[in-house]
């Protein structure tokens, strides 16, 4: 079971399901030659890539990060992805983990695209409704991620999915928060533009320690080489700038880093490196 001590926090990760994704999509202008060493490709071009959850466990609380991918893709997208036609709801693949979803009292979502905040919510079996995946937990987001979703921009529209996220809204289940926000003692969400505007990552601070999942900062531990940037990040130049930021900071106080989709990697700690600028502890 791949879990971490931090302070008084047990950290561990869940991951949901293992996806395949376009290699390109994740790379952006880095050239093939070098990406596909990092990450092999299947003949579809595609590499595994993970729906990287983690629930962090205090004295008070349990706290869920991300909700994965959800039950709200058609047939043909799972396929694509190579997932299976009806996927595992995420309180399911929490339990298999050896953990109990029902003590889920706090989830927290970095942004509201598709695969990071899909199992919020759970879908009638006519799909006409979604109720909460985690009834006793209260939900928190970036308001101006959840106002952007809404715009249906023809860039990045196809990333948002209402019934992840609206049904939870309008009941007062999900908190939308404004910049930084300490959601409790310890645990905040902290705005780090880049892969779009309103993204957070989330920290987790005990004992001296910090935890930081980096979310869409640093998709892929490959993505640790700042100029390695995703195609679908909306504003590259910013993501460089923040991502180098938010490493150097990971790299000089031995923080214990997450990735948000990376296939093997559970933890990393992060140092400095002479060629590729970052690259996770040996
Ligand atoms: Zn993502």
């Amino acid at each position: 079971m791949p879990g971490a001590v931090l302070g008084n926090f047990e950290i561990s990760l869940v991951r949901s399901a293992t996806y395949w994704w376009d290699g390109g999509a994740f790379f952006g202008v880095v050239p093939k030659t070098l990406w596909s060493r990092r990450a092999p490709a299947d003949e579809l071009n595609r590499i595994p890539a993970g729906f990287n959850s983690y629930l962090i466990r205090t004295d008070e609380h349990t706290i869920l990060i991300e909700t994965g991918g959800g039950d709200k893709m058609d047939p043909r997208a799972l396929e694509r992805m190579k997932l299976p036609p009806i996927p595992e709801p995420l309180p399911d693949a929490i339990a298999r983990h050896g953990f109990d979803p029902e003590a889920i009292d706090i989830v927290i979502n970095s942004h509201l695209h598709w695969d990071h905040c899909g199992g919020n919510t759970i879908l009638s079996a006519d799909g006409a409704a979604a109720r909460p995946a985690f009834p006793k937990a209260r939900y928190f987001a970036s308001r101006g991620e959840w106002e952007h979703a809404h715009e249906r921009l023809i860039r990045d529209g196809v990333s948002y999915i209402d019934a992840n996220y609206d049904p939870l809204v309008e009941s007062g289940q999900m908190t939308l928060v404004d910049g930084d926000y300490e959601i409790a003692p310890g645990i905040r969400m902290r705005p780090a533009p880049g892969h779009n505007r309103d993204m957070m990552v989330v920290t987790a601070e005990s004992a001296g320690q910090t935890f930081c999942f980096l979310s869409d900062l640093v998709p892929l531990a490959a993505h640790l080489q700042p100029s390695w940037v995703a195609a679908f990040d909306l504003y590259p130049l910013q993501a460089i700038e923040t991502k180098t930021r938010w490493l150097a900071a990971a790299a000089e106080n031995n923080w214990l880093c997450a990735f948000a989709h990376d296939p093997a990697i559970d933890f990393a700690r992060i140092v400095k490196h002479p060629k590729t600028g970052f690259a996770v502890a040996e």
